[in-house]
């Protein structure tokens, strides 16, 4: 049983009075309100895990302590260099071999919700996967709320083309005013080919990706079963196929949940970089070996990217360019801008 506990009485509050927070341009970094923790199985090992999201510094990035392994050597940055294990899931780790697995879900959370700093604290190595997607972590920052804080929220600028190939799979970045991700699937059977483009603009996270679920077929679980993986697999927390059917009972949560689900992976993934992209990513039957490859040929050449200050879209312009030029329709709209002012 998934369980939910916001802990920690003192709730951080807004620091106010930043000359930042008057450039309403200027994006600033976010952590949570308060810490917030939950208990679940996690998905490969099975075992039941506590993990607890606590509020950090400005410039902390998003770290995970092993609460089992005291001290640093308990401690991963979930950057993109400390990615050590793609093959079912990212797993990051350290110097000193500890490890954390299944960390995608929660990452595509935090960059969905934009928070840039927090802790988390875990007494295993794999992340309890809830139901399969991302939405208990998102409502778990929600019941934690997020705060801003008193710096600019960095963005990596995509400067020039970077592409990865391998074995009929294919990533690539490109330079974009925006972020975008474009993903395609191609299985046999009844999911068959899928493309799902994601914008990434505010609440689209939560509303189009959020509740989307990991999936396997259902004559791979003995074989995942036999490699000590999926041992704490359901229909709880996955979407099973098998031949045309979906065994869970209500079916799929979206039509094109699979491929949404890879996007989800992805936006997690590439939230490894340290912040949100501008840019965008393409991804042909890709996954997070793919993902992690394209993030580091990215990193291999400086001349690929630069940090920015992340800024909010400019501002349309006024609606009156777009009026003819009638004394009484301006009349009219400057009186109803006035009323609304
Ligand atoms: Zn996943």
């Amino acid at each position: 049983m998934d369980r939910f506990e916001v802990v920690g009485g003192a709730a951080v509050t807004d620091s106010q009075g930043s000359a930042l927070r008057s450039d309403r341009n200027v994006v600033l970094q976010r952590t949570l309100g308060s810490a917030v923790s939950c208990t679940g199985q996690a998905l490969h090992s099975g075992a039941e895990v506590s993990m607890v999201l606590h509020p950090a510094p400005v410039d902390h990035g998003i770290v995970f302590q092993r609460t089992d392994i005291p001290g640093p050597d308990g401690r991963i940055p979930a950057s993109w260099d400390n990615v050590v294990n793609t093959s079912f899931c990212t797993v990051i780790g350290n110097r000193s071999g500890a490890t954390v697995s299944t960390i995608e879900h929660l990452m595509a959370a935090l960059a969905g919700c934009g928070v840039d700093n927090v802790l988390i604290q875990i007494d295993g190595s794999e992340l309890p996967v809830m139901d399969g997607s991302a939405a208990p972590f998102v409502f778990l920052v929600e019941c934690a709320g997020t705060v801003a804080q008193d710096a600019p929220r960095r963005a990596l600028k995509i400067k020039r083309r970077v592409t990865v190939e391998a074995d009929g799979k294919r990533v690539e970045l490109t330079p974009a005013r925006d972020f975008q991700i474009n993903f395609r699937i191609e299985f046999d059977g009844t999911i068959g080919r899928q493309d799902y483009v994601f914008g990434g603009a505010s609440g689209a996270f939560k509303a189009e990706l959020s509740r989307a679920r990991t999936f396997t077929f259902a004559g791979e679980i003995e074989q995942l079963h036999a490699a000590g993986l999926a041992l704490g697999g359901s229909l709880d927390n996955a979407v099973v196929i098998e031949g045309d059917r979906v065994l869970n009972d209500g079916g799929l949560r979206y039509a094109d949940e699979c491929v949404r689900h890879k996007v989800l992976d992805c936006l997690g993934d590439l939230y490894t970089v340290g912040g949100p992209i501008i840019g965008h990513y393409h991804g042909l039957r890709a996954g997070h070996g793919m993902t992690n490859r394209l993030l580091k040929a990215l990193f291999a050449d400086p001349a690929n990217y630069e940090w920015v200050d992340q800024r909010e879209p400019a501002a349309r312009q006024p609606v009156l360019t777009a009026v003819p030029n009638t004394p009484p329709l301006r009349a009219e709209l400057g009186l109803k801008l006035a009323a609304s002012a």
